[in-house]
């Protein structure tokens, strides 16, 4: 009897201790990968697109949902959800970058770019973005841009604006804020309409931290939202905007069933993204691919037809987009051209590579450098066709 009680002990013990070293190998990989900062923002240059693009929309609604987990988007009641996805494509393996928290993926989504560039790493951050961004792009070429949000950190992040509507009663004396935010936006479109327009949510993130992503709480967050995110596609439908406006549906992150969100894990990381609309290849598709927090807007920058900014590397989602191979040729040749800068740089800065490491990935650079001046040529000449 005895022998068996220091046998569960030890079992138990032996699993504590596996279940601690490996969430701290975790952690240490995370931060290592999150501490491996190169600052190398500073050191580019900007490089054009060899041609002029068409763009292939004029207006775009981000309808932004915090925390929402993908699979939980999916099993929830959604009608309004429901149709975007029917008018769009969804992205079942859309994920944050890391690590998971808000801001870090706030910053990666409004700048195209990684953790790397954005150098924000955690929620304490409190300052403005210094990136370039879908916003200050959009701008820059005269689209007029608009935000309502409860004041949260995207009003920091997206800059410029011509539109800000902060809404901002008392949490304490309000249950639900996103009604308001609702409420602001549905004013805001009838009489203040910006041609790209974000609506940030956020009670599915309250409601996924107090109650966890398995509780019918949370479903029932998800839902309230999908019947704002009605509200909102009539009032555009009203306007007659519906159908020539690119809508975004999409959050920062998942959540544990437990709630929670921070690491690598899978739901944590799990975000929803859906693109519906204007200027979307196949409706009704669903794109299983692994996709990131930082490709969304250099894809909206390309159905824009702007060029994309040498601090962005996510990669434009060509497939899902219904512009033309040779629209899809010059964005390819950027940014390959951006990322191949991006690398050469990095190389000088990377500690920890040997010089021969170094002389292998500069070899790798001058390759792909080779490549491009190929492609450059190839599209050159298929002009002439
Ligand atoms: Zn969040």
């Amino acid at each position: 009897m005895k022998k068996q009680n220091v046998n569960i002990f030890l079992a138990y013990f032996i699993l504590i201790t596996i279940f601690q070293l490996s969430f701290c190998f975790r952690c240490l990989q995370t931060q290592y990968s999150l501490n491996n900062r190169l600052n190398i923002k500073d050191d580019l240059v900007p490089i054009d697109l060899i041609d002029n693009p068409e763009g292939i929309t004029e207006q775009i609604l981000i309808i932004f949902v915090d925390g929402m987990r993908y699979d939980k988007m999916i099993e929830a009641e959604t009608p309004n959800i429901d149709q975007l996805m029917t008018n769009g494509t969804a992205f079942s393996n859309y994920h944050s970058v890391l690590s998971s928290f808000s801001k870090v993926n706030y910053a990666a989504f409004a700048s195209g770019s990684s953790t790397n560039f954005t150098t924000i790493f955690s929620n304490e951050y409190e300052e403005n973005l210094t990136l370039p961004t879908l916003y200050s792009e959009a701008y820059r070429s005269g689209f007029t841009t608009g935000i309502v949000s409860d004041g949260r950190s995207w009003i920091r992040f997206l800059q410029n604006f011509t539109a800000v509507v902060k809404v901002d009663e008392d949490e304490n004396l309000v249950p639900n804020k996103d009604v308001y935010v609702k409420d602001a936006a549905l004013t805001t479109i009838e009489n203040n309409f910006s041609q790209i327009q974000f609506i940030d949510f956020s009670s599915v993130d309250k409601v996924g931290h107090l109650y966890g992503a398995a509780s019918t709480e949370y479903l029932k967050t998800i839902e309230l939202i999908d019947s704002y995110v009605g509200e909102i596609l009539a009032a555009y439908k009203n306007i007659s905007q519906l159908e020539n406006t690119t809508i975004v549906l999409f959050s920062d992150h998942g959540h544990e069933n437990i709630g929670g969100h921070g690491s690598d894990d899978f739901n944590q990381t799990h975000a929803s993204l859906i693109i519906a609309n204007q200027g979307i290849k196949e409706h009704g598709k669903i794109f299983e691919r692994r996709v990131t927090m930082n490709s969304v807007t250099p894809t909206l920058l390309a159905m824009l037809g702007l060029p994309v900014v040498q601090t962005m590397n996510g990669v434009i989602l060509h497939d899902c987009i219904n512009s033309t191979t040779k629209t899809n040729a010059m964005y390819s040749i950027q940014i390959a051209e951006i990322i191949n800068q991006q690398l050469n740089v990095s190389i000088d800065k990377l500690r920890l590579l040997s010089k021969r490491t170094k002389l292998v990935f500069r070899a790798a650079v001058d390759e792909i450098t080779d490549n491009i001046t190929l492609a450059k040529l190839e599209y050159a000449a298929t002009q002439y066709q």
